[in-house]
């Protein structure tokens, strides 16, 4: 579509939360909305992007950006770090699993400066994102999402969820709810077979509204910043520059990733890193790019006595929410139950399935920097995996716990060997050994541009960046500590709630 000179809001990036606020920022006929996403449109996405199993096999695609982490952990193995580019962002290429976090795990965002964001006060914009077809208390009814669990879970899935019940954990009802601790089939974003991304259900039902364009294939260069107001937004697109103007305000949508990079390019975030990056110093805003931090995986792969049939859905159907400790106020454990044997170059298995452990409460953190003012050039992503002990501490717990559920009597007729870490794997040492080296991301980085009202914080409690007029930021980026749940749902309550702020 052709871009207009100006506009009321424009919107850098057109991911999951990019496309709730071009739907819902519309519904006002009398706004003009730019949404730009340097990705393509939805029709030129690998068609795999619909086929729900066929996820892990974007990540070799242009859907994907290709991010890779700096060397981590005791082997200086960098870390794959995907996420989606092209309309829908990450939600076109996820694994599907849509689950709030426990609602104890959004406590810390008060702790941290961020007012009015309690798992409470988001509630209504949990809702409002869904029509969740398990009808449990406290779901949304009327949303653009359709969500529900597996229709017909992997046979292999189902008896891991026996074993947990079995091994003496709770059989939740709703694990996708915020509401409950244990193990249950979780809720996918899978309609009819084919994946719902935020295009799906958001965007495309709202691309004839006259006051909303987009542009693809569209990067988003620089942000027009003049007297600490910004006013708008370079963009390349055609191979040409393109500069479009915000009357009102410019959103910055394009993720963990992409926001913290573009405001860093722009002169935004701390002077001492954009100096030697060659970018004039706009504004010195220290938390830019700190706070990095992701939920690591670590993945229990068992080989099979028969063959594990053929997925249907996401992979990864059923999963738990536990506690490390008993002490503690919440789960800050996950074990989820994947019906393939994930990939691991120490150990090839023809057929089997895994059983993954993540922190969900981490306390390592790293950073997002760039070296070049160039927007091809990528990002320097230290997420610092497994840095903190008590990260370690912790899922050296759940991988207990996920040993227990693998030597349950409802597993015999499949079980085989663990072929990694493997039996010989025991002792704490070995076990946090094998952590360090074995970690895999689980694709949730949260946090560069953290709400709060601390130093570092980077936006305010209404998502306006701290010092600059007419910008906001609206994703994943602004958490300030990642929640217990994959993080899909929590970005669309918070889109959710930023389009409520944009229209006050
Ligand atoms: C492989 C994978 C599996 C995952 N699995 C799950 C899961 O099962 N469940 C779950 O809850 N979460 C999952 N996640 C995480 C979840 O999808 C993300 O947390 C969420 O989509 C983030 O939304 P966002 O709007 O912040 O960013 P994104 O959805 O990533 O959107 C950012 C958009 O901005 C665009 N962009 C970036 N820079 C620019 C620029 N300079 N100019 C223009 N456009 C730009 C990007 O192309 C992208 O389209 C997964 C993520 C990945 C990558």
């Amino acid at each position: 579509m052709k871009a207009r000179p100006d506009y009321d809001i424009i919107l850098v990036g057109g991911g999951t939360a990019g496309c709730v606020l071009a739907a819902r920022l519309t519904q006002d006929p009398d706004l003009r909305v730019l949404l730009l996403e340097a990705g393509p449109s939805t029709s030129a996405l690998p068609s795999a992007v619909a086929e729900p199993p066929a996820w892990p096999t974007l990540g070799a695609t242009p859907a994907n950006w290709g991010d890779m982490t700096v060397p981590q952990g005791p082997d200086g193995s960098p870390v794959a770090l995907p996420r989606g580019r092209g309309l829908g962002g990450s939600s076109a290429v996820n694994a599907m699993v849509f689950a709030r976090g426990h609602r104890t795990s959004y406590d810390s965002w008060a702790d941290l400066g961020a007012k009015g964001w309690s798992f409470d006060d988001l509630l209504p914009y949990f809702q409002r994102s869904e029509t969740a077809l398990g009808c449990a208390p406290g779901r949304g009814t009327n949303g653009p999402l359709t969500v529900a669990p597996a229709a017909r879970p992997n046979a292999v899935l189902l008896a891991c969820l026996a074993a947990a019940v079995q091994s003496g954990h709770r059989r939740a009802h709703d694990i996708s709810g915020g509401l409950e601790e244990g193990f249950a089939p979780v809720d996918l974003n899978i309609v009819a077979g084919r994946r719902q991304s935020a295009a799906d259900a958001y965007l495309l039902p709202a691309l004839d509204r006259p006051g909303l364009t987009v542009v693809t294939d569209a990067l988003a260069d620089r942000l027009i910043l003049k007297d600490g107001r910004c006013t708008g937004v370079r963009y390349l697109a055609d191979g040409r520059t393109h500069t479009a103007t915000a009357t009102r305000e410019v959103v910055l949508t394009a993720g963990t990733i992409g926001s913290a990079q573009l405001l860093l390019r722009s002169g935004v975030g701390p002077a001492d890193e954009l100096r030697p990056a060659d970018v004039d110093v706009v504004h010195d805003l220290p938390g830019v790019g700190r706070n990095l931090h992701d939920h690591p995986r670590v993945n229990l792969v068992h080989e099979t006595q028969v063959p594990v049939p053929p997925a249907r859905n996401n992979h990864g159907e059923i999963l738990g929410l536990l506690r490390s400790a008993p002490e503690l106020t919440g789960p800050d454990l996950q074990i989820i139950f994947i019906d393939i044997p994930v990939p691991n170059p120490a150990a090839t298995v023809a057929r089997g399935f895994t059983i993954g452990v993540s922190p969900m409460r981490p306390v390592s953190r790293g950073t997002l920097r760039i070296t070049s003012s160039d927007p091809t050039t990528p990002p320097v992503l230290d997420p610092g995996y497994f840095t903190a002990e008590e990260d370690v501490r912790a899922v050296l717990s759940g991988i207990a716990a996920a040993r227990e559920i693998a030597r349950s009597p409802a597993l015999a007729a499949w079980r085989g060997a663990e072929v990694s870490p493997g039996p010989g794997v025991v002792d704490d040492d070995a076990l946090g050994d094998f952590v360090r080296r074995h970690r895999t991301s689980y694709c949730h980085p949260v946090g560069t541009c953290a709400m709060g009202e601390s130093e570092t914080a980077v936006v305010d409690s209404e998502l306006r960046v701290r010092g600059i007029d007419g910008l906001r930021v609206a994703d994943a980026s602004v958490i300030p500590a990642i929640p217990s749940g994959n993080t899909n749902a929590t970005v669309y309550a918070i889109a959710e709630r930023a389009a409520d702020l944009l229209r006050r």
